[in-house]
């Protein structure tokens, strides 16, 4: 399946909620799930309530998981697949294997807006992961890793007036960021109260599981 290339906000209105797609404007009344919060295509807010049998529910939840991730189809089912190999549960695994992507970290630690901006960060190559350069958006970081802006990435306009962008970030709690130098260190692997987004990983074991 190709890359959704349409409005990002448009996702969002299909699975009727914020999905955090665009950085900032999220957080503003320009959030078009705060304007119009009702599918694509509707003239109005009906016709969500159909959406709820069995199957649809799960379709909904991982296509939602995968749309947090910006993830296609296969990269999403690779990461279940690992997910169902690990011990322990299953859904459990899969949202700590989406959590602890680098994309997602660089995301998580503000700096970057937007997980996609995030994806293109690191391709970029501007971290390092305990002084090495990764260039993996799917790299897994690991409890004591500690990921950095390069020196050399820190002046470019994609990280102008960052610092002062960081004061204002809640870093998740098992991410220990240190402003002064553009770092953070993984503390521990996230728990449930540590995501972002609520997402029932249940449900997703479920979808693949049938
Ligand atoms: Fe989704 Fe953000 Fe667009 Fe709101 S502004 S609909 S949260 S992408």
């Amino acid at each position: 399946m190709s890359k959704y290339l349409g409005p990002k906000c448009k996702l969002c209105r299909r699975e009727g909620e914020k999905l955090m797609l665009k950085g900032e404007r999220c957080q503003t009344a320009k959030c078009a799930i705060v304007k119009k919060n009702y599918p694509p295509g509707m003239h109005g807010p009906k016709g969500r309530a159909s959406r709820q049998s069995g199957y649809n529910m799960q379709l909904r939840e991982k296509q939602k998981a995968k749309r947090i991730y910006n993830l296609l189809e296969k990269q999403f089912k690779l990461s279940f697949e690992r997910a169902i190999k690990q011990k322990g549960d299953a859904g459990e695994n899969l949202l700590k294997i989406l959590e602890t992507r680098l994309d997602n970290v660089i995301y998580r630690l503000g700096f970057a807006q937007s997980r996609s901006q995030a994806r293109t960060l690191v391709s970029h190559g501007h971290f390092k992961v305990n002084d090495q350069k990764v260039d993996i958006p799917s790299f897994n970081v690991q409890t004591g890793d500690i990921i950095k802006i390069k020196e050399s990435s820190r002046t470019g306009k994609q990280f102008t007036n960052l610092a002062e962008k960081l004061k204002k970030v809640e870093a998740p709690g098992w991410l220990n960021l240190e402003i002064k130098d553009f770092s953070a260190k993984v503390l521990h692997q996230p728990a449930k109260e540590n995501f972002e987004m609520k997402i029932n990983a249940q449900t997703i074991v479920e979808f693949y599981s049938k």
